[in-house]
């Protein structure tokens, strides 16, 4: 990306976040208190880092949140790097749920698959292929230690959203029980297959705690093919991060995700506590910090922000041809 087009480009951005700081329609998650009484629900952060590692911030991008669902393609990522696409896509499927994210009837296909890693039971399926021989501590180091990998710096831990999300977990221990009564989760140490301990890996995972500046660093990884530019390592191969995307593409903002292509065009992944990141392949990562969501999920600022940058900058891939 040229000086010129960074200008440009933080120019544009600028001029959308002024935009849309009156925008206040959406309501925070409120599943977990951490999440419904979030001290800032106005908040507003938008940050593009370029695959080359320049990087412009403006707003309440050093607000820390935990990233949710947003962990859940880089879980992918690291399971698809422990062992190849054909292993994992027998564990879980790469088809639309046509489901809510946590949906008990549509998440997992008859033999108890889930439809894909991008809802709650693909992510706990995904995280049981990570390093599943290992105990649950060196397991989450593992995640933890991609996440540096991407960002320069390591990610935090959200300890009160995680003790939420474990005491509320009910639906999400039941999509692990249904899918071990099945044979569809991959067993642990020892060759046992534990539920419980693969949706509290998942419970932990999605209490990982950055901000937008840190969580940029993870969407240039993406943008730049599986290489961070600010660690110069390839985390995910160009293969792997090509499977990421495209999982994205299709499944990454809830049951939002076929009007949010038709509208945007980019692949990205949104969590409930307000994060969205959107990949512009080959040139820089979009990320957003906004905790209002409408009510697919999906941040009400970071749609808009990701909708006209699209506009503004003609990067909808099936457009301007
Ligand atoms: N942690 C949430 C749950 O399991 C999902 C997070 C999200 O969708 O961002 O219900």
């Amino acid at each position: 990306v040229s000086p010129d087009e960074f200008r440009e480009l933080v120019a544009g951005t600028q001029e959308i976040y002024a935009g849309l700081l009156d925008e206040h329609g959406g309501e925070v998650a409120d599943y977990i208190p951490s999440l419904a009484d979030v001290p800032h629900p106005d908040a507003f952060g938008i940050v593009i880092c370029t695959v080359d590692g320049q990087r412009y911030s403006i707003g309440d991008s050093n607000i820390p949140f935990s990233v949710q669902s947003t962990s859940k393609p880089f879980t992918y990522g690291l399971a698809l790097e422990g062992s190849d696409p054909r292993s994992v896509h027998g564990w879980v499927g790469e088809e639309q749920s046509g489901g809510v994210f946590n949906d008990p009837r549509l998440s997992l296909t008859i033999d108890g698959k889930p439809q894909n890693p991008m809802i709650n039971a693909g992510a706990i399926a995904t995280l049981a292929l990570v390093e599943p021989e290992l105990r649950i501590d060196a397991r989450f180091e593992k995640v933890k230690d991609m996440w540096t990998s991407m960002m320069g710096l390591p990610p935090g831990s959200d300890t009160t959203t995680f003790l939420g999300e474990r005491e509320t977990g009910f639906g999400n221990i039941g999509l692990a029980n249904q899918m071990a009564g099945k044979g569809m989760l991959h067993p642990g140490r020892g060759g046992l297959v534990s539920p419980q301990e693969a949706a509290e890996l998942y419970f932990i995972v999605c209490g990982l705690e950055m901000d937008a500046h840190g969580l940029s660093g993870a969407g240039a990884t993406l943008a730049n093919g599986g290489l961070s530019p600010f660690t110069g390592k390839q985390v995910f191969t160009e293969a792997n991060n090509a499977l990421v995307l495209s999982m994205m593409d299709h499944s990454g903002m809830y049951n939002g995700s076929g009007s949010f292509r038709n509208r945007v065009g980019l692949p990205a992944k949104s969590g409930v506590s307000g994060n969205v990141v959107a990949v512009v392949p080959g040139r820089f990562a979009i990320v957003t910090f906004s905790p209002r969501l409408d009510p697919a999920g999906n941040s009400v600022r970071g749609v808009r922000v990701c909708e006209q940058m699209v506009d503004r900058f003609g990067l909808n891939p099936y457009r301007n041809l």
